[in-house]
């Protein structure tokens, strides 16, 4: 039973990425209140601050990190895969990997083609550029002045280098902005990072206007249900943990759910909103039958191709011994070193066949022997290139484990359920292996470590792929926006079915975009928190992009 309740105007469920940009565009108007609940802490950690604490916060579930884990995998020998989720101020945002991506192009003109009005990538990028403040400056892609840093890597190791090298020399296109004109080809990252900072969405968001009268932050708050009367949304129940007592916080004008892809479904379920079939067989009272909320699951399923490094120029010796804790006390102290940076500055958008209108894979570069998310410590210097499809046609669920909220949901991603998923996870394979095959890395580049040269095979590819993949953390697409009455969501992010209930996160995606995900889940936030303002939509800007990618766009 509820023990106390407060009344604000909007409640948002989650402060993660979409839900610090949240409380900070709609506590904008003085006249309104805001109450944003967090299941987690404040993230003010070394680690989440340093870029370099990205590794050990990846492999270690805690206060910073849901650990979530899948079923088993059907297509991946049936194994169990570990999945971070960013927990606490910043959500994923607090521990992602820090590369700036937005997708490309035509992802954006895709969802507008599904019928889905200002969603076009001319209506979306005046909404990357408010939120961006990009060091560089602006140009037709970029721009300064928004709350979101990014910055490009110092120039670093030289492995990246010779990296991108390699891919001039594989005969594929350099790119200095994936963002910009051309996402297709070999190059730099950008980062989401201030001052040798990680600019987490609550750093950049949540932080700054953290004093402001009208704007209530609760942490430890875990929400377990949103409360309905007569199928309007007026609050949430929220509690500390199991066994602590219920409060409720009411909404005067909108629940805002922002829980991540994993969770915003998670709670509609719960809040008696989904498949009815599956609600009764739980006890749950069916409020709304939505039978596509948790449905559509998508994510970037991801291999690791490692080489042994001929020198100690990886993380490994870098590391070693008590440069670690130095490198630590040199942040904490000067924050100057190694820890200014996420070693993660060189990668590819690249086309596994060359009739595609978009590249359909990604590659990210780590100056690092990487297994198991780094829960396995490197014993040798490498690098490992991650190589992971863009836009799987797999598609999973999530699904309620038990009515407890703190039980974790059941995700199941479905990885490579589709031939072309399995095609191109292989192919990504070899496109990886003719790049590092290539002269500028022969003074890098030792025995390949995996797959390892007796794999070669489509076969023997494929084996090692199912024996071995992992996420590399962008799941969207629970709580699908759609213009078709099935859809969980509208183009406005309402609930359809209810009053004054909206999911605004990565889980609204219709579609994965193709790159990481963190960018265009604060870009929906941006523009959906003018929406709700009653504000007219920025104007359309259009930016150029290389030609032969927008022939397909009509
Ligand atoms: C390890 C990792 C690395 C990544 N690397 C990159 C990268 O380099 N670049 C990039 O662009 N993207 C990256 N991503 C993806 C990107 O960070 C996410 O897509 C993005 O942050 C999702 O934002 P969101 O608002 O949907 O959810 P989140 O940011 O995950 O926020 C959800 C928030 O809701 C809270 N919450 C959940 N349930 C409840 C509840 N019941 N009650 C209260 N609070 C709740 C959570 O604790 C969390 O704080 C990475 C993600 C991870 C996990």
């Amino acid at each position: 039973m509820a023990e106390t309740e407060a009344r604000f105007d909007y409640v948002i469920v989650g402060a993660g990425s979409a839900g610090c940009v949240l409380a900070n565009r709609l506590s904008e108007d003085p006249n309104v209140t805001v109450a944003v609940l967090e299941a987690g802490g404040k993230n003010n950690s070394l680690l989440v601050k340093m870029p370099a604490g990205v590794g050990q916060l990846i492999a270690n579930k805690g206060v910073s990190n849901w650990g979530f884990e899948t079923t088993p995998q059907k297509h991946l020998d049936n194994r169990i895969l570990y999945q971070p989720r960013g927990r606490g101020w910043g959500g994923s945002s607090a521990i992602n990997g820090m590369i700036y991506i937005r997708g490309h192009a035509r992802d954006y003109d895709q969802w507008r083609q599904m019928g889905l009005n200002g969603w076009g990538y001319a209506d979306v990028l005046p909404y990357f550029k408010r939120a961006q403040h990009h060091d560089d400056g602006a140009d037709a892609w970029n721009a300064t002045g928004g709350p979101l840093c990014v910055s490009r890597g110092p120039p670093g190791d030289p492995i990246y280098k010779a990296f991108i090298q390699a891919g001039r020399q594989a005969g594929f296109p350099v790119t200095r902005d994936f963002n910009g004109y051309q996402q297709e080809g070999v190059g730099p990252y950008h980062l989401t990072i201030r001052d040798g900072e990680r600019c987490s969405a609550a750093l950049s968001y949540l932080a700054p206007v953290i004093d402001r009268p009208n704007l209530k932050v609760i942490t430890d708050a875990h929400a377990g249900r949103v409360i309905i009367e007569n199928k309007k949304a007026i609050g949430v129940e929220f509690s500390a943990g199991p066994g602590k007592p219920v409060q409720r916080v009411l909404a005067g004008r909108e629940v805002i759910l922002s829980g991540g892809a994993f969770q915003s479904p998670q709670l509609l379920l719960l809040s008696g909103i989904g498949p009815a079939d599956e609600l009764r067989k739980l006890d749950i009272p069916v409020v709304h039958d939505a039978p596509d909320v948790g449905r559509n699951l998508q994510d970037h399923l991801d291999v690791c191709i490692i080489y042994e490094m001929t020198k100690p120029l990886s993380m490994y010796s870098k590391t070693k011994g008590l440069k670690q804790p130095m490198i630590g006390l040199q942040y904490m102290f000067f924050k100057q070193g190694a820890g200014r940076t996420n070693h993660l500055h060189a990668g590819a958008f690249l086309k596994t066949r060359g009739e595609l209108d978009r590249p359909d894979i990604q590659l990210h570069l780590v100056n690092a022997v990487m297994r198991d998310h780094a829960r396995i410590k490197p014993d040798r210097d490498g690098f490992t290139v991650h190589a992971c499809q863009l836009r799987p046609e797999s598609r999973g669920t999530v699904k309620l484990a038990s009515r407890n909220p703190f039980d974790a949901p059941l995700i199941d991603p479905n990885y490579l359920a589709s031939e072309v998923d399995r095609r191109t996870m292989r192919d990504s394979v070899r496109v990886v292996r003719d790049i590092c095959s290539q002269d500028a890395l022969k003074l890098h580049r030792g025995p390949e470590m995996a797959p390892g040269a007796e794999v070669r095979t489509d076969a023997e590819i494929d084996a090692w792929i199912r024996g071995n993949a992992e996420t590399i953390y962008h799941p969207v697409g629970t709580v699908r926006m759609g213009a078709d009455d099935k859809a969980p969501v509208d183009e406005q992010l309402r609930v359809r079915g209810l009053d004054g209930l909206r999911v605004i996160d990565a889980s609204v995606m219709p579609t994965l975009i193709g790159g990481n995900t963190n960018a265009p889940t604060i870009m929906i936030a941006e523009k959906l928190a003018d929406l709700m303002r009653g504000k007219p939509a920025l104007p359309r800007q259009d930016a150029p992009i290389a030609e032969d990618e927008r022939a397909a766009v009509a």
